[in-house]
C-alpha cells in the first residue's frame, strides 16, 4: 500500500495514476486520506458520524480548496479526509451512512 501525498489518496502501485507521481511512500500514521465527497448536506451527517466517533477530520470544498469549508451552500461538495489510521474506521461509517445495505422487499400481495 502506497499514498500519494499529492492527491491524499491510497494508491497499489509505487505510482499515481492521476498525478503520475513516482516513487510513492507507503502511508504513515497522520497522513490525511481522501474518505468521500459529499453535497453539503450529506457532509454535515458524515460530520457528526465523525465527530461521535472521536476520528479526526479535514474538509475542504470544491470552490475554495484551502480555505475552511463553510457548510450550508447549496450545490456544493465536501472532500473528507481522515489520518490514515482512522481510515477503515472511517470508511466503515461513511459507507453504513450512504451505502446502506437495501432491505429485502416485502411481498405485496398478502391479501
Ligand atoms: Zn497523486
Amino acid at each position: 500500500m502506497y499514498y500519494c501525498p499529492d492527491c491524499m489518496r491510497l494508491r497499489e502501485k509505487d505510482r499515481c495514476p492521476i498525478c503520475g507521481r513516482k516513487t510513492l511512500m507507503a502511508p504513515q500514521p497522520g497522513d490525511l486520506c481522501f474518505l468521500e465527497e459529499q453535497d453539503v448536506l450529506w457532509a454535515g451527517m458524515l460530520e457528526d458520524v465523525l465527530n461521535q466517533a472521536g476520528i479526526v477530520h479535514v474538509t475542504s470544498s470544491d470552490r475554495e480548496a484551502g480555505l475552511a469549508a463553510k457548510l450550508g451552500r447549496i450545490g456544493e461538495t465536501i472532500r473528507f479526509y481522515v489520518p490514515f489510521e482512522r481510515l477503515p474506521e472511517a470508511r466503515e461509517l461513511a459507507d453504513r451512512l450512504f451505502h446502506m445495505p437495501e432491505e429485502p422487499e416485502e411481498n405485496g400481495f398478502t391479501g
